[in-house]
């Protein structure tokens, strides 16, 4: 699934081709892809507007438009954004096809079907339900290293879990909750109000050392994902514990343990994470 890093991808290729551009057609094929609000509200509100910006919240793609709409996408298991040439071959699994004022077309195709689409204003999403609340952003300075401390000590269950839960922090997911409790040498197991000042310091220099390097890097991609061209991220090869039961830690050579944690497959070290 993209994660943070993924999606920043995604978000900053797509900016300079989508910020100013107008809506002029929207052609739906899948409607249940559509959250809020009906499929058929969503196509009308959507059309003739003008793409204002693209950010990243979270691992959400959030597009300001005009008269304070916003479309919202996330890309669930499998899904890809594309801004493509209009003749250019449909991609299996195309749900959502938009027609831009240059002639190009915004595609979005998604062959498990775990992503979601989302317009309206932002508290009209968050009142509906639509747009879960989430935690503060890891990265780029939205967060201090003495706020995630007093985030982490306030919470009482397993880091791993903590990680995940995108109330906490935006934007992490499976593999890079492994990868920084690998770094900062933590068992994905320990609980969050037990780990020490120091812990909490690596803990937090972890997340950001796995993020940034990353999006450097161009995200993972794990499953197929690819950035706003097309093209498969280069961070795939750097991660050390995701993917990588049974194979011998980078660190000490024993063999990294795997094991199901929140509900997902985590990979650790015995011998180096306490
Ligand atoms: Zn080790």
């Amino acid at each position: 699934m993209p994660e943070l890093p993924e999606v920043e991808t995604i978000v900053s290729d797509l900016r300079p081709l989508l910020t100013g551009r107008r809506i002029e057609s929207v052609r739906l094929t899948l409607d249940r892809m559509v959250r809020y609000p009906s499929p058929r509200a969503f196509v009308r509100r959507l059309r003739h507007r003008r793409i204002e910006a693209v950010h990243r919240r979270g691992k959400y793609i959030v597009m300001p438009l005009e008269q304070d709409q916003r479309l919202v996408i996330h890309l669930g298991m499998t899904g890809h954004l594309r801004v493509v040439e209009p003749g250019d071959p449909l991609a299996r699994h195309t749900h959502l096809r938009m027609g831009l004022d240059d002639r190009r077309e915004l595609r979005f195709d998604d062959q498990r079907q775990f992503g979601r689409l989302l317009l309206g204003a932002e508290a009209e999403l968050l009142g509906a339900g639509a747009m879960p609340r989430l935690g503060p952003e890891p990265i780029h300075g939205d967060l201090t290293e003495t706020e995630f401390g007093e985030l982490v000590r306030s919470r009482h269950r397993p880091v791993k879990a903590a990680l995940l839960d995108q109330s906490f922090l935006a934007g992490v997911g499976n593999i890079y909750a492994d990868e920084a409790c690998f770094r900062a040498r933590i068992r994905p197991s320990r609980r969050t109000d037990r780990l020490t000042v120091a812990e909490r310091r690596g803990l937090y220099a972890a997340i950001q050392e796995v993020l940034s390097s990353s999006i450097a890097a161009r995200g993972s991609s794990i499953i197929n994902y690819v950035d706003g061209f097309g093209i498969p991220g280069n961070n795939q090869g750097q991660l050390l514990v995701y993917g990588r039961g049974g194979e011998p830690c980078v660190r000490c050579g024993s063999l990294l343990t795997w094991t199901r944690l929140a509900g997902r497959g985590t990979v650790y070290c015995r011998q180096c994470q306490r």
